[in-house]
């Protein structure tokens, strides 16, 4: 028997590592430092940061989304699934366990598309965080549909020469280099590349021109003409990534929800008594579950296949998880009183986060349209006017099955007639 819910004894004593590790080390961290693992150039920060880096490297715990080749553990989706479940609940923990957006997709292009020297150059420095990258898709006149994008290289001599302009590249005005996704090929660019233009806004996720940007012959990434693959690759890894940590996202608004439903009283009972408040955390209890099996049925199914074979689940996770974490965290907040609406407790920014994730990797839209196209593909429309479970059809088919026995056994026939008859008067 197959279908297995329990965690390998030697598994779950690293999870209940790396829970214990992130709430004593990285919460305190996160709650006095909070960009403490982007300031790479501050010695004093980085003596904070670095030594829980070394203790997350001798767990044998470092970059855990990556194969055992490319220097992760090699733990496959389901067991990354299961950590980020925990990760996902404290904003710097994924930087310090070496598998912090966007480097992560963008080292996942690199290893399966990279050639040796490129991965010398860029994923080991890039796992090492020696440097940052970002990654530049959307552009602003479009973001949904990869058709409208216009970004171009020109192959001149020994270099090829982009333009165009990204929109909402996040962390861009920090990266060592960018990912850029040109019409005609993916291209790593060093952010200080002349023509590099860097708008003054959005601040975080950044606005950037590409004027006459030329980049080596070698900075070309996978084969000309194959960004759309290499984009599919690394947003379908992200998006199953983040949906893990929104798992986190969940579970907390949830844990703070019962807590407070426990502790508060109103119209003479604690809150926790009052049937509406028990109806918000019954649902969203079923809803986490919901969601927590779609995303470790997802990653089971990557690990046993490939992300091409798991991408109408991870479509399904993609909206699933912003519709979970918008549901939750809402009615945790509103549980919270007017206290859920202050910045005092995580609630405020996890529910404003929920359109964000319903945004960020593809609009949710487009997302559902994947999954309905694939799903058709596995249906045909019926023949003639009535539908395959048309009853009267199919009870008509169903006693032609019976005709012998009918033939030998009259008595057995006025049976059927009798709740042929029965179920006709009811309608
Ligand atoms: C937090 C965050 C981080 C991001 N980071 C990056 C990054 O690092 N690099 C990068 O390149 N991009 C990044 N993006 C951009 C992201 O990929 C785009 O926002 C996304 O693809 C949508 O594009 P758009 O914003 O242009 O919206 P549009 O494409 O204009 O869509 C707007 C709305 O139009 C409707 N719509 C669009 N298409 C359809 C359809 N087919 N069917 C029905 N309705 C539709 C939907 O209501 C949709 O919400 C990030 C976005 C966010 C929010």
């Amino acid at each position: 028997m197959a279908w297995d819910f329990s965690t390998e004894p030697e598994f779950q004593e690293k999870l209940d590592w790396v829970a214990d590790f992130c709430k004593n080390e990285i919460e305190p961290l996160d709650l006095v430092f909070p960009y403490a693992v982007r300031l790479k150039r501050n010695p004093k920060v980085r003596a904070l940061v670095e030594p829980l880096q070394q203790q997350v490297k001798d767990q044998g715990l470092w970059a855990v989304f990556l194969d055992k080749e490319l220097g992760g553990p090699g733990f496959g989706q389901l067991k990354l699934a299961l950590l980020n479940e925990i990760l996902g609940r404290y904003a710097s923990a994924p930087a310090i366990f070496g598998c912090q957006a966007p480097d992560t997709g963008n080292m996942e292009m690199l290893a399966a598309y990279g050639t040796e020297e490129q991965k010398e150059r860029w994923l080991k420095p890039l796992m090492n965080q020696e440097i940052w990258s970002a990654y530049s898709m959307t552009e602003p006149q479009g973001g949904s549909d990869p058709n409208l994008f216009k970004t171009h290289a020109v192959r001149d001599g020994d270099e090829w020469v982009i333009n165009g302009e990204k929109w909402f590249t996040s962390a861009g005005r920090a990266a060592d280099i960018i990912f850029v996704m040109c019409t005609n090929g993916m291209f790593i660019v060093p952010r200080d590349t002349p023509g590099v233009e860097i708008q003054p806004y959005p601040s975080t996720h950044n606005w950037i021109k590409y004027n006459d940007v030329r980049v080596p012959l070698d900075h070309l990434l996978g084969p000309e003409d194959g960004a759309k693959v290499l984009a599919q690759r690394r947003l379908g890894g992200g998006r199953i990534h983040h949906a893990m940590r929104t798992i986190a996202q969940c579970k907390l608004a949830f844990d703070m929800m019962c807590e407070r439903a426990l502790s508060r009283e109103s119209h003479g009972k604690v809150i926790a008594e009052h049937q509406m408040v028990q109806q918000a955390i019954a649902e969203s209890y079923a809803e986490i579950n919901m969601l927590r099996l779609l995303v470790l049925w997802t990653a089971w199914t990557i690990d046993n296949s490939s992300t091409q074979e798991a991408r109408t689940q991870i479509a399904a996770t993609k909206f699933t998880m912003a519709k979970v974490l918008r549901e939750v965290s809402f009615r945790a907040l509103h549980i919270f009183g007017s206290l859920g609406t202050t910045n005092l407790t995580p609630l405020q920014s996890m529910y404003a986060s929920a359109p964000t994730m319903g945004i960020a990797d593809g609009v949710d839209e487009v997302h559902k349209v994947t999954v309905a196209r694939n799903v058709l593909k596995e249906y045909r429309p019926h023949d003639g006017i009535f539908p395959t479970e048309f009853l009267p059809a199919k009870r008509a088919a169903a006693r032609e099955k019976f005709a012998p026995l009918f033939a030998e056994d009259p008595e057995l026939e006025q049976i059927a007639d009798a709740m042929a008859q029965y179920t006709s008067s009811r309608g």
